[in-house]
């Protein structure tokens, strides 16, 4: 409060008796046929008047400039192709939905899609298919040795906080799963989907993998590949009906993203949906994220608030594999 009192200070009327031309206007005597009265609110009103204009004149055209700002930045964050729904499982009357990662955190792409998902009833569940034990602390929380162990804790407790019903954190290498003999994953995913029995899978794009990692790249492979399996073992259980693949935001990619932004974006389709992103639960991850907390900043060189503040949609592409199977 003190401090919105002194901001108002030179407005004052104790200030505007102090000025220059408070004194001048009193050492010139008036003509005696002019009325003196009626002179002096005039002369005192009209540098007021200026000083007001000016005043809002610059506030308007800083208002402009930030209003062009945060538009202009909305716009890096925004797939006008993408039609806007308030749920995606929504969308495809998902009931069942499991997600396919790598890495502890590749959730906090997708939370919005999981706790609408949650919200609305549904049973959700993920895979991260390693720890990310070799992934750079921002800042540094814990010994390196000990990060595989902090991440797969700092991604359970993410997907609980967004009401994830059953999430397993495997111990495969991070940054190794391109190395893996591939039959194995493919086999332990769809074990995944034949226990979970999952009607809608969130996977990464194999050609791009939201960020050019070739884990995400390798995890969306194998996705489809499960996939494929169980659409032609003609079990009880013969897959999802939908593949909903996370989009990145290509504008802010090519701008931010260098040449693997480039490569991401020359290799991934247009989204078909935006949804909202839950930028709450955004802000909650990355705080559950303490190895990961300055991710953001350290990306897009702007402080997570302001990014969200921009990035408030997430963007998928759906397959719908009733009419467009894998096998
Ligand atoms: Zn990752």
């Amino acid at each position: 409060m003190r401090g919105l009192w002194i901001a108002g200070a030179p407005t004052s009327p104790s200030a505007e008796r102090d000025s220059g031309f408070a004194r001048t206007r009193s050492s010139i005597p008036a003509p005696p046929d002019v009325p003196s009265p009626a002179a002096t609110p005039n002369e005192s009103i009209t540098p007021m008047r200026k000083r007001t204009v000016a005043l809002i004149t610059v506030s308007a055209v800083v208002l402009a400039a930030v209003g062009a700002a945060y538009w202009a930045g909305r716009d890096l964050f925004h797939e006008p192709s993408a039609r806007g729904v308030d749920s995606v499982v929504a969308e495809l009357d998902g009931e069942r939905v499991l997600g396919v990662f790598a890495h502890p955190d590749d959730e906090q792409t997708v939370n919005g899609l999981f706790w609408r998902a949650s919200q609305d009833g549904a049973e959700t569940a993920m895979i991260t298919a390693t720890r990310g034990e070799a992934g750079h602390q921002v800042p540094v929380v814990a010994r390196q040795e000990d990060l595989g162990t902090v991440r797969a804790a700092e991604a359970l407790k993410n997907s609980f906080n967004l009401g994830v019903d059953e999430h397993e954190v495997w111990e495969y290498p991070d940054g190794g799963l391109p190395d893996i003999d591939e039959d194995e994953l493919v086999e332990r995913v769809a074990d995944a989907m034949r226990d979970f029995r999952p009607d809608v899978v969130v996977a990464f794009w194999p050609e791009s993998g939201a960020t050019g990692h070739a884990d995400h790249m390798e995890m969306g492979r194998v996705t489809e590949l499960a996939i494929a399996e169980l659409e032609e073992s003609g079990g009880s259980y013969t897959g999802p009906d939908h593949l909903v693949y996370t989009i990145s935001p290509t504008k802010a990619l090519t701008t931010f993203g260098g040449e693997t932004g480039a490569f991401v974006v020359a290799n991934q389709p247009e989204p078909d949906y935006a949804m909202p992103a839950e930028v709450g639960k955004k802000f909650e991850g990355w705080q559950i994220h303490a190895s990961q907390r300055d991710f953001m900043p350290a990306s897009y060189i702007l402080p997570t608030w302001v990014v969200y503040a921009l990035w408030d949609h997430e963007f998928y592409t759906v397959r719908d594999l009733g009419t467009d199977p894998l096998a």
